[in-house]
């Protein structure tokens, strides 16, 4: 059956059946997300529905320069599927930041082409397509510039730590004012031919609001700004689809809005901060006591014969993976420790952490790969009532969200975050390779306890050389 070519006009009634499809199956992928059991349908069934909008959008009657879109898509298609083959996933959030920002990028073109074809059309632009080019134009041009630094942190290119200088916040208000400014001056002309030397200025305003918006920002928030610029992109998509009249792009960048806001929200919450302390202040610049070169403590130091003795002979075990273990890839090594464990008879959990790791569900997804039971998995909140009467908690390469001082000290920066209660286990190993501080870049007085041992030893090997002295108990 072949289809009229009335079909293909932006407003028939098969494209909008079409983009209805496709946008429930982005709504059905989002929720499905939300699982890990779930998450990687959920991943296909929202591409699926991505593939349907291209395809439609790519066959309307109003599309040109099909070559070019070819070869774009190619392009585009090739780069994408070698970097996400190749990235390690300790590097995903710097993945994430780079795809965000060219769909940021990506909005803020579309806005100035949009305003350059109002333009040639007479240059008298409704208001209604004319605000929701602005507001696309400055918040896709700010995503996509913060996005950059923010990658250009977390891949180590520029320095992680804050970079500013006095009265930098000034200069943003500043910036911020101007940008307003000439979006109102470009809305009050929207009759008559708007500058689009103005247009220009405004985004290269706000190309510099961009960088300088996340510069300040220390390396340790960069995934909670990644989060952040992440709504930003999706509301600047939105407000292309507006401008464009193109339903799919409005409820996609809705939902992509609304997602990273919940996600900013959640993961600062899991940070007991505010997002406000989060954007404005410097955190994970400032070392403390041994991480700041200070007094040095005794530890108590132990092999892998000691743990395995201390585990092999425990009641119940909970381990506590963090950051080191997703460097160390030890998930595997991790696994194959507990089923030991189990085989002899002891009662074994994994603490979830919300921020354990540099993204949001990183411990949920690494243990996933190693075949853990969900059962197994506990919540921050379902494991601390547990933990004194836990045997051993066997820290793995966690460090901050271990860290009393979260609880004890309301002078440190992690100060009302809360922590995995592992200091009220009967015993502690910890397991990492040196005292070295973790994200915060602060001391952790856990490997100073008396009940804690520490192991110094990379998580990966650590776990296979325990796993193989508990099979020789
Ligand atoms: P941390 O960053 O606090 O500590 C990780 C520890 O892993 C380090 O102290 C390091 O010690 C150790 N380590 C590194 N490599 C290895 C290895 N190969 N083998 C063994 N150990 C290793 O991690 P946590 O997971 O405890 O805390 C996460 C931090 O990230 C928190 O501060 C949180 O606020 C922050 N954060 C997390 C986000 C998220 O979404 N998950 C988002 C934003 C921030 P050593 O070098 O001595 O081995």
């Amino acid at each position: 059956m072949t289809l009229p070519a009335a079909a293909f006009s932006p407003s028939s009634d098969f494209v909008t059946a079409c983009y209805i499809v496709a946008f429930s199956l982005f709504i059905i992928g989002v929720r499905q997300g939300t699982h890990p059991t779930t998450a990687r349908r959920g991943n296909l069934i929202a591409a699926g529905g991505m593939a349907i909008a291209v395809a439609i959008t790519l066959s309307l009657d109003v599309i040109g320069n099909g070559v070019l879109i070819l070869i774009g898509i190619l392009i585009g298609a090739l780069v994408g599927a070698v970097a996400s083959r190749r990235v390690q996933m300790t590097q995903m959030p710097q993945m994430v930041a780079l795809y965000n920002g060219v769909g940021g990028g990506a909005a803020a073109l579309i806005a100035w082409a949009e305003f350059r074809h109002q333009l040639a059309l007479g240059g008298d632009i409704p208001l209604d397509v004319m605000i929701p080019i602005l507001f696309s134009a400055v918040i896709g041009s700010v995503s996509f510039w913060g996005s950059n630094i923010a990658f250009a942190k977390l891949q180590e290119l520029i320095s992680g730590r804050p970079i500013g200088f006095p009265g930098q916040h000034i200069v943003n208000a500043v910036l911020l004012a101007a940008i307003l400014a000439g979006c109102v001056v470009l809305s009050a002309n929207h009759d008559s031919s708007p500058s689009q030397g103005l247009f220009i200025a405004v985004l290269i305003a706000a190309a510099i609001l961009g960088n300088l918006f996340v510069l300040p920002i220390g390396g340790a928030d960069m995934p909670v700004v990644i989060s952040l610029l992440n709504a930003f992109t999706g509301l600047a998509a939105a407000a292309a689809g507006f401008a464009l009249d193109n339903v799919v792009l409005i409820v996609a960048g809705t939902l992509v809005g609304s997602s990273g806001t919940i996600l900013t929200i959640a993961m600062s919450r899991a940070m007991n901060r505010s997002i406000g302390n989060l954007l404005f202040s410097g955190f994970g610049a400032v070392a403390t006591g041994a991480a700041a070169g200070g007094e040095e403590r005794p530890v108590t130091s132990i092999g892998a014969q000691d743990a395995a003795i201390k585990l092999a002979y425990a009641d119940s075990v909970v381990f506590v993976p963090g950051y080191g273990m997703a460097v160390a890839q030890a998930q595997h090594a991790v696994k194959e420790l507990a089923n030991e464990l189990e085989k002899h008879g002891v009662r074994v959990a994994f603490a979830i952490h919300p921020v354990a790791g540099r993204m949001p569900g990183h411990m949920n997804v690494l243990l996933a790969e190693a075949d853990v039971p969900y059962e197994q998995l506990k919540e921050m909140d379902e494991i601390n009532p547990e933990m004194p009467q836990t045997d051993v908690a066997v820290v793995i390469g966690a460090n901050d969200v271990t860290n009393p001082a979260a609880k004890n000290d309301p002078s440190s920066p992690i100060a009302g975050m809360p922590i995995i209660e592992v200091n009220e286990a009967r015993e502690v190993i910890v397991i990492k390779r040196s005292l070295s501080p973790g994200f915060a870049g602060i001391d952790n007085d856990l490997f100073y306890e008396p009940n804690t041992s520490m192991l110094f030893s990379d998580a990966k090997q650590a776990a296979a050389d325990i796993a193989w002295e508990v099979q020789e108990l």
